[in-house]
């Protein structure tokens, strides 16, 4: 199992400024803490940066797609310009069934250890989630422009990395393991070209190309 970290923005991209505050740091503090977190459960990691660095979009989505991650967890906090909206809420790509399952997961987790108001699970084609290939979340921790939700941010990461961990290890106890991995053989055997989600559904068309494959190579 590995999974892609993605602390949002760094280096000359700050994200979300408020007063010394600037996302970029959070979001780092909070993916680092992930990883330990994860790492400590044998699930491993590869972080899109792991310093105060420029990573643009489309090179945070190669180092997910070239290192063939089963997940892409990218770290975000949220603004408004007006400062009572606060809370959690968590972005999955439309139509991506096993997005929205982690998404769901990690959102519920988040809403319950920090008692954050619950925006919910929302769709949205965010660059990183259109670019990646694996089942990909945005999360967006809490509202930096929120006092409440800021002080929370910056005495509590530790909580929201938690969090996001248990939320993604709920979701991994509900994946067959047996099932990856027949799956990955097929692909080996190139009877399937991708690895395909244990939960995702065959079209006749496909389940006519394998058994074709199949029939073909058996010959
Ligand atoms: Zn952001």
């Amino acid at each position: 199992m590995l999974i892609a970290i993605d602390p949002g923005h760094g280096g000359k991209d700050p994200g979300v400024v408020v007063g010394n505050y600037k996302e970029k740091d959070i979001n780092l503090g909070i993916a680092l803490k992930l990883r330990e977190i994860l790492l400590d459960k044998n699930i491993s990691v590869v972080m899109t940066r792991n310093k105060d660095e420029t990573v643009d979009l489309q090179q945070r989505c190669n180092i997910a797609n070239k290192n063939k991650t089963d997940y892409f967890i990218s770290i975000h906090c949220n603004s408004f310009t007006v400062p009572s909206a606060n809370g959690t809420e968590t972005y999955a790509y439309p139509r991506s069934l096993a997005g929205r399952n982690l998404a769901q997961y990690v959102q519920n987790e988040i809403v319950e250890m920090l008692k954050t108001t619950n925006r919910g699970v929302k769709y949205e084609s965010f660059y990183v989630l259109k670019r990646t290939v694996m089942p990909a979340i945005l999360v967006e921790t809490a509202f930096m422009s929120n006092p409440q939700n800021l002080d929370l941010l910056l005495q509590k990461p530790e909580v929201f990395a938690e969090a996001i961990a248990v939320g993604l290890m709920k979701l991994l106890q509900g994946t067959d393991y047996k099932q990856v991995d027949d799956i990955e053989k097929l692909q080996m055997k190139g009877i399937i070209n991708k690895h395909y989600d244990p939960k995702s559904f065959v079209t006749w068309g496909e389940f006519a190309s394998v058994i074709i494959k199949i029939l073909e190579g058996t010959k």
